[in-house]
């Protein structure tokens, strides 16, 4: 099972993908999480990263290569892999295929730009631990505390209004041309091609899961019959 998310920002790619991984049992590979752990590391790769993160720009694309391969030689991934914000331009697509870095669905997850700006900027992160909350979906007991240890919430530096509109404006101009990549690429060549799965983002998140479960269920018995 390796399987790529394709979506914008704040579609529920990172929340879907948890769910497939665990069912699946198959590792996550989060280029966004990978980064985002190097910043907070202060490593050579979190200190060239984080400015272009925090302006919503996308780092390059030899970084996210050079990211992959390492991550991808590592045991856990020889049963599949889900890739999760990753490729996120046709470069990139491209630069995994000629590694045999291969997939067997592109799942996209569709979401309006508007629910993408609401979901971004009331998300709000606890820095220690990771755990994420949402001002409006999933607000914190006490307003702006960790449920957990009483600290002050923060909100990312990418996930203000204003980056936010930057990273859907990155997405549409570099991202979203994969979709027509791989769509041609499997009309032009069904048997090779990774299988193209188009799902609603939209919505209660164990239904999304359901459906996208069905789909893929639903997609293996016609590529093997
Ligand atoms: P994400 O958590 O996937 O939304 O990623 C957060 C940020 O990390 C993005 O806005 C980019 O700056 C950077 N990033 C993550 N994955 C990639 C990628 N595949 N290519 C380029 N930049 C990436």
């Amino acid at each position: 099972m390796r399987i790529v998310f394709i979506g914008p920002p704040g579609a529920g790619k990172g929340t879907q993908a948890a769910l497939l991984c665990e069912k699946f049992k198959i590792p996550q590979i989060s280029t966004g999480d990978i980064l985002r752990t190097a910043i907070k590391e202060n490593t050579p790769l979190g200190l060239k990263a984080k400015e272009i993160m925090d302006r919503g720009d996308l780092v390059s694309d030899e970084i996210i290569i050079d990211l992959i391969k390492e991550r991808i030689v590592e045991p856990d991934c020889r049963h599949g892999y889900l890739f999760d914000g990753v490729p996120r331009t046709i470069p990139q697509a491209e630069t995994l295929e000629s590694q045999n870095i291969h997939f067997d669905y592109v799942i996209e997850l569709i979401v309006d730009d508007n629910k993408i700006v609401e979901r971004i900027t009331g998300r709000r992160v606890h820095p220690e631990s990771g755990r994420t909350y949402h001002i409006k979906f999933n607000p914190p007991k006490r307003a702006n505390k960790d449920d957990l240890t009483g600290d002050d919430l923060i909100q990312r530096e990418d996930d203000k209004e204003e980056t936010v509109k930057k990273r859907l404006a990155v997405y549409h101009n570099q991202t979203a041309p994969l979709i027509h990549f791989y769509k041609q690429w499997e009309a032009e060549d069904r048997h090779n091609a990774p299988k193209y799965i188009p799902i609603n983002g939209e919505g209660d998140v164990t239904a999304i899961h359901n459906n996208l479960v069905k789909l893929l269920t639903n997609t293996q018995l016609i590529a093997k019959s």
